[in-house]
């Protein structure tokens, strides 16, 4: 996967000449404990009693106060839900100060705090707000693979707050930094965690290679049943991938008439449902905006937007997708930055952010969830087509200074398919190491 210039970067002569490495990043693999090392749980909001329980459960070494720990900290879980007025962000250096000093190499900070768009009091607003700029701060401070994000409740959300910090303290969340996520108050029945997904039928198109074949390995892996859909001219590839995961191979334009029903019609008839779908299949076509021709502008917005408005439509018009359905889909932070040379794609990935929130607001009441994820530089054959210079800029304009990996981009999407992310929906996750664009 890795280029030239990156390989000689990392190179052991690199090294000796003091190049600066980046750390290996701390990844999930099945059966690993979910986080290194003791897990400090405070700030005394309304979640933490809940909070200590549940990753006690999940097997955490959890501690309430740092006198509790000799060696350093595998992660900080800062409930400041309860703060309401600016004098009580003292907390936030009390607290945060001798705990991030202890901190290990690839930990996790997760500040919990509560929606600000909940609350009326300004100053209750502003305290909370406050906690966004604070995490995206020491985001940018923190070293050696170590992540800060921020999980905001909406009421009493414990189940979803449970489901967003364990999360952010795993090595599912390697490459997502500085974020913010809003849960609601639904609530969620425990799954088996090695198989979170079992039971589940899966979409995933453009499957045939890069981050869709990624996603199908990951969700197959969660236990799902995959479907892999790609353009016929890959055909030989998604059936590699298919066969892999032990799904089945669909062979599709997502641009063609009818290619919600033809989905539908696949998925039913050999695994009996849909549960999940991820809208992955996207195509750049980049040129400056003068120089763009009308089939580059129109290719672009018709596989990465308009296929997406009209097979959702024909999933949910048929009420295929019921209670508990995923449909998740791929954004970019060109969507949120906007790009030089990307007019068309930017527009197509900025429209999914919108058809995000419309959508997940539609079906909420219908147990469904929509969420997008809008990876940043991610290390795939599309990127590999990127200029020299461009490609080395986005790779180490992150706080993780290194491009993240396809499979960074498919655990964030395994998750925001669980059960248990039944309360987060209408949200954007960016999976970008905390990119400086559009940050
Ligand atoms: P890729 O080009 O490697 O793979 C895309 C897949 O989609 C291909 O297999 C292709 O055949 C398929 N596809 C294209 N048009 C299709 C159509 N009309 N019908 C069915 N399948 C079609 O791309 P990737 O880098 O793996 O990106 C996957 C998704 O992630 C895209 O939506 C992309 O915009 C998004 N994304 C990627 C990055 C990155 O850094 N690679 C960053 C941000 C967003």
């Amino acid at each position: 996967m890795a280029d030239l210039f990156s390989t000689l970067m990392t190179s052991p002569l690199a090294k000796k000449a003091g190049v600066p490495q980046p750390t290996r990043l701390r990844r999930y693999t099945p059966g690993d404990l979910l986080v290194e090392g003791p897990v400090l749980v405070a700030g005394g909001g309304r979640f933490e009693k809940s909070l200590v329980g549940r990753l006690e459960l999940a097997g955490v070494s959890v501690v309430t106060s740092l006198d509790e720990v000799d060696g350093r900290l595998g992660g900080l879980v800062l409930d400041l839900s309860a703060a309401l007025d600016p004098g009580e962000l003292g907390q936030l250096h009390n607290l945060g100060v001798p705990a991030v000093k202890r901190l290990d190499k690839n930990s996790r900070v997760v500040v919990v705090g509560t929606d600000p768009s909940t609350l009326t009091d300004v100053a209750e607003v502003a305290t909370q707000r406050a906690l966004e700029g604070f995490v995206r701060s020491l985001g940018k401070e923190l070293r050696f693979g170590a992540t800060a994000n921020h999980v905001l409740a909406q009421g009493q959300a414990d189940d979803g707050v449970a489901s967003a910090v364990v999360f952010f303290l795993s090595g599912r969340s390697a490459y997502v930094d500085g974020q913010t996520v809003r849960v609601n108050e639904a609530s969620t029945q425990p799954v088996d965690a090695g198989t979170p997904l079992a039971g589940k039928v899966a979409v995933v198109t453009g499957a045939a290679r890069g981050i869709g074949a990624e996603i199908a390995a990951v969700l197959a892996r969660d236990g799902a049943t995959v479907v892999a859909v790609d353009v016929p001219a890959a055909g030989e590839a998604l059936a590699q991938v298919a066969n892999e995961v032990r799904g089945t191979a669909l062979q599709l334009d997502v641009t063609s008439e009818g290619a919600g029903r033809r989905v539908l019609e696949h998925a039913v008839a050999r695994h009996g449902s849909i549960d999940i779908v991820v809208h992955n299949a996207g195509i750049l076509r980049d040129k400056l905006f003068v120089n763009m021709s009308e089939d580059k502008w129109a290719a672009v917005l018709d596989v990465n937007l308009r296929s997406i408005v009209r097979m959702n439509e024909a999933l949910l018009g048929e009420g295929a997708l019921g209670e508990g359905g995923r449909i998740v889909c791929l954004s970019s932070i060109a969507g949120i930055a906007g790009n030089r040379g990307q007019t068309n794609y930017a527009t197509s990935k900025a429209g999914l952010i919108g058809l995000v929130d419309a959508l997940s607001a539609q079906v909420q009441d219908r147990g469904i969830t929509v969420n997008a994820v809008a990876p940043g530089f991610i290390e795939t054959a599309m990127t590999r087509s990127v200029p020299f210079a461009t490609r080395e800029m986005g790779r180490r304009m992150n706080s993780l200074q290194q491009g993240g990996l396809p499979r960074d981009v498919a655990e964030t999407i395994a998750w925001l398919a669980q059960p248990g992310a039944a309360a987060v929906t209408g949200q954007v996750v960016r999976v970008c190491g905390q990119s400086l664009l559009g940050a």
